[in-house]
């Protein structure tokens, strides 16, 4: 009885941090859903906000070069790029399919 009743108790200390990762995992779902969604348009805007061609001619750090999406897998060494660099500013931008 007094186990179920400290187990009881537990759950009621803890709840709290539950429903906080609960929360945080919500807020980080919904974000890269919202960049993947962004993503799955032509184009992806760098931090300024360049609007940025996904499709195109893509060189890969194992030193090849091929024509496709931006965050697709390498034909040649599967690796999927992690960002891109604007073609405007040169800034950086974020694979949307990465945290
Ligand atoms: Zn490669
Ligand atoms: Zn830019």
């Amino acid at each position: 009885m007094w186990k179920l009743l400290l187990r009881a108790l537990l759950y009621a200390c803890a709840s709290p941090f539950f429903l906080a990762f609960a929360l945080v995992r919500f807020v980080r779902n919904a974000r890269t859903t919202y960049r993947g969604l962004r993503a799955s348009d032509d184009s992806i805007d760098c931090p300024v906000g360049h609007p940025n061609k996904l499709f195109g001619r893509w060189h890969c750090a194992c030193g090849a070069t091929y024509l496709g999406q931006a965050f697709a897998p390498c034909p040649v060494c599967k690796t999927v790029a992690g960002l891109i660099s604007c073609s405007v500013c040169s800034l950086t931008i974020q694979s949307a399919w990465r945290d």
